[in-house]
């Protein structure tokens, strides 16, 4: 299996080589030139498989140049057995009629991006030593919050790497902050930016492309890499718990196998969603896939009118994953479905840097009307949702996933399809305590222990990882301008 660009396919790599890049030299994404099909009696072997199995499987197929013995060690390094609260890694749970929740926040972070987080950084390892002549990879990461405590906790103390993040000083919440400063591992550094998110994100783009330090790196036996979302590395593991979840399904009992199933997520960068496209590509029997935003609604107008645009209010909302007006993996989607047409996307990427905004052909709108439908829910509707899902069944949604659930519920009233569907659940709810309690009171909550008095009301066990935060030593102080940050860099690689 090689891997091409979206924007030149010229470009031919292996996975370990793609993994190492993040993203192509001409600012492509790094996609598989061709997918690998898995037939029913696969699926069906599949569904006895261990979470780790039903990987091992999926991976291979992406990941040629690994050895099985290698695939072996990454996965049971990421998803050992302490590191998860379910033994399943990422259970399905059937609720009600057509509805079924996919849990991906049993990880350390409590939300979905370390089921891919804690596998990224063994890929790296083992992609370094085919690829890199076994440089040390140096990690440097901007967060808004979740990416950055993920990531920490996925490179922590893995071997021959080295992870530094920034986050600015005051945009993240408490437990983010708290999470990132209590950080363990022999390899992480975390400092504290003067600045909102994008100075970070722009002075780490700087130190990334700056040709001085990357030669400094280089003679040090080191090279840097990125964990952020566009890394193909981020996406292929995502890839493997839809086919799991429809495993899953089939042991339950909710569907046969080779009966069609919905995906609904709640998407941001369109990571999670488009591994959901993949599966389908595959051989996964899905029926529609339904991309569910908040009131940065960028996406549904997409879907539904096949013009992106950017140029529009941008609100801060309490599913703060959500709160992103450009999509980065779209464009992957795109370029599959314009018949890997590279002039097609280099136009539309163009555009969306010029002008903010482009707009699909018919054809190309016709496509994707084909995989996806697109909605979107209000800060109301999800607080609604919320409540009533406790009200009605004792189950606790956190204010990302609410809004998928909400979308929905609002697609079943207007298509009347009740095909068996699975909604991703990005976050635990007690990551995001204040304002799920708040949706379920009613009314604002005041008081200062939110997390506890969630708990006394819904009974739900709160996760190891938020409860321990509180005995958790401080490690890290630093703060710096942007200026500084790459002084801070060379300081910790030192
Ligand atoms: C990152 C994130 C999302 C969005 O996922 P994408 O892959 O960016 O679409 C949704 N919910 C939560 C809790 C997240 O952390």
């Amino acid at each position: 299996m090689f891997y091409t660009s979206t924007r030149d396919k010229s470009v031919k790599l292996t996975a370990s080589q793609a993994i190492l890049k993040g993203i192509s030299d001409e600012g492509g994404l790094l996609v598989p030139a061709q997918l690998s099909h898995i037939t029913l009696e696969k699926i069906a072997e599949m569904a006895k498989l261990s979470y780790i199995e039903r990987a091992k499987i999926i991976l291979s197929e992406f990941l040629t140049d690994f050895t099985p013995e290698e695939l072996d060690s990454c996965l049971a390094g990421a998803y050992e057995k302490s590191k998860f609260s379910s033994e399943a890694i990422a259970p399905t749970v059937h609720i009600d009629g057509s509805k079924n929740i996919l849990e991906l926040w049993h990880g350390p972070t409590c939300a979905f991006k370390d089921m891919a987080l804690q596998l990224l950084p063994y890929l790296m390892s083992v992609s370094a030593k085919k690829a890199a002549a076994g440089r040390q990879i140096v990690i440097l990461v901007a967060t808004s919050g979740d990416t950055g405590k993920a990531a920490l906790e996925g490179f922590k103390n893995v071997e021959n790497t080295k992870i530094l993040v920034f986050y600015p000083e005051n945009g993240v919440s408490p437990t983010q902050k708290l999470q990132m400063l209590t950080q363990e591992g022999d390899n992480v550094y975390v400092s504290a930016v003067k600045g909102n998110f994008d100075d970070a994100q722009s002075a780490v783009k700087e130190i990334f492309t700056n040709s001085t330090v990357k030669a400094a790196l280089n003679s040090a036996g080191m090279m840097f890499s990125s964990a952020n979302s566009i890394n193909w590395g981020r996406l292929v593991p995502q890839i493997v718990y839809y086919f799991s979840s429809y495993c899953d399904l089939i042991n339950m009992n909710e569907i046969k196998l080779g009966d069609k199933v919905n995906f609904t997520v709640p998407t941001g960068n369109f990571g999670n969603i488009l591994a959901a496209f993949y599966a389908k590509q595959m051989g996964l029997p899905v029926n529609r896939l339904i991309c569910a935003s908040n009131s940065n609604n960028v996406l549904t107008d997409f879907i539904n009118g096949g013009t992106y645009n950017k140029n529009r209010q941008f609100y801060t909302t309490t599913s703060p994953s959500m709160d992103i007006l450009i999509s980065s993996n779209l464009e992957r989607l795109l370029y599959h479905l314009s018949n890997e047409d590279e002039n097609t996307i280099k136009n539309l990427m163009q555009s969306l840097a010029e002008n903010g905004t482009y707009t699909v052909s018919d054809d190309l709108l016709k496509n994707v009307s084909k995989f996806f439908d697109a909605g979107w829910a209000d800060e109301a509707g999800i607080f609604a949702t919320i409540k009533k899902h406790f009200e009605s069944y004792g189950y606790l949604l956190d204010t990302h996933t609410a809004a998928a659930v909400k979308v929905y519920d609002d697609y079943v009233k207007k298509t009347g399809d009740l095909t068996p569907t699975v909604i991703d659940s990005t976050a635990s709810p007690y990551k995001f305590s204040k304002d799920v309690l708040s949706a379920v009171l009613g009314s604002e909550y005041t008081g200062s222990d939110a997390q506890e008095e969630l708990f006394r009301l819904s009974q739900m066990p709160v996760p190891a990882p938020i409860t321990a935060l509180k005995g958790k030593k401080v490690r890290f102080s630093n703060v710096c301008t942007k200026e500084d940050m790459p002084s801070f860099v060379k300081k910790c690689l030192e």
